[in-house]
């Protein structure tokens, strides 16, 4: 029977990297942010529909999100990891329904806790490379020149969306909307909190229990 997994936290939770390795366990990885980004890129109708709100840390229409969801889970047929998605309670109320429909339903929401001070210095701190892509934060792992890549010493950029007043907005629009979601899994009893602060491969050893014996405990 194939798994739906959700990835739930806040922006700069750690989300993406450990769904490299949920990827890795088999699962397909379904960013929201990333689909999103790519049409953006592109300039196809849709990428110009949500570009201005991406750009202000907004959430793009449940009516876009959903149907672009809906369509992933019907396209393909093995485990599915979502991250982004759902991102407040109508869009997991309408991805519940849809699941049911289709005799499936989520089977665990790993919740990555995380406080929010650390959130907001992971990503207005993120920076990277135009040249070599290299990643850099500056709180936590800076380039040894000021803004300057070590590798090519070209002026290192940040994404549009870790901008500070942008990720303030990411981060007020995360606790209004999508915080809730943690009680309504919980009262569906697929919440499973991990502490998002412990170190990369803790983590990702913590969510391997989880998804093998339901617990973090051994077992
Ligand atoms: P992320 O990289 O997941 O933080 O997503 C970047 C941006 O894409 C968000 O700030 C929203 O504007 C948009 N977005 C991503 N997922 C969703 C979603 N499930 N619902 C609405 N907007 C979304």
């Amino acid at each position: 029977m194939r798994k739906i997994i959700v990835l739930l936290g806040a922006p700069g939770s750690g989300k993406g990297t450990q769904a490299v390795f949920i990827k890795e366990m088999g699962f397909k990885h379904i960013s929201t942010g990333e689909i999103l980004r790519e049409e953006v890129k592109k300039g196809t109708e849709l990428g110009k529909r949500v570009k201005s709100i991406m750009e202000k840390g907004e959430l793009v229409s449940d009516d876009i999100i959903n149907e672009l969801m809906f369509n992933v889970v019907r396209e393909n047929s093995g485990g599915l990891l979502f991250d982004g998605y759902p991102r407040n309670i109508t869009q997991a109320e309408s991805f519940d329904e849809f699941l049911k429909g289709e005799n499936l339903k989520v089977d665990y929401v790993i919740y990555l806790d995380v406080s929010e001070d650390i959130c907001k210095k992971r990503l207005s701190g993120r920076f990277f490379c135009p040249e070599c892509k290299k990643d850099y934060n500056i709180y936590f792992s800076p380039p040894k020149n000021d803004r300057l890549c070590d590798n090519c010493g070209k002026e290192l950029i940040q994404r549009d969306d870790d901008k500070e007043n942008v990720v303030e907005e990411r981060l007020k629009v995360y606790f209004e909307k999508t915080y809730p979601l943690i009680e309504y899994y919980e009262k569906k009893k697929v919440l499973y909190r991990v502490n998002g602060e412990k170190d990369v491969i803790e983590i990702k050893e913590d969510i391997e229990k989880i998804l093998k014996n339901g617990s973090i405990k051994e077992g």
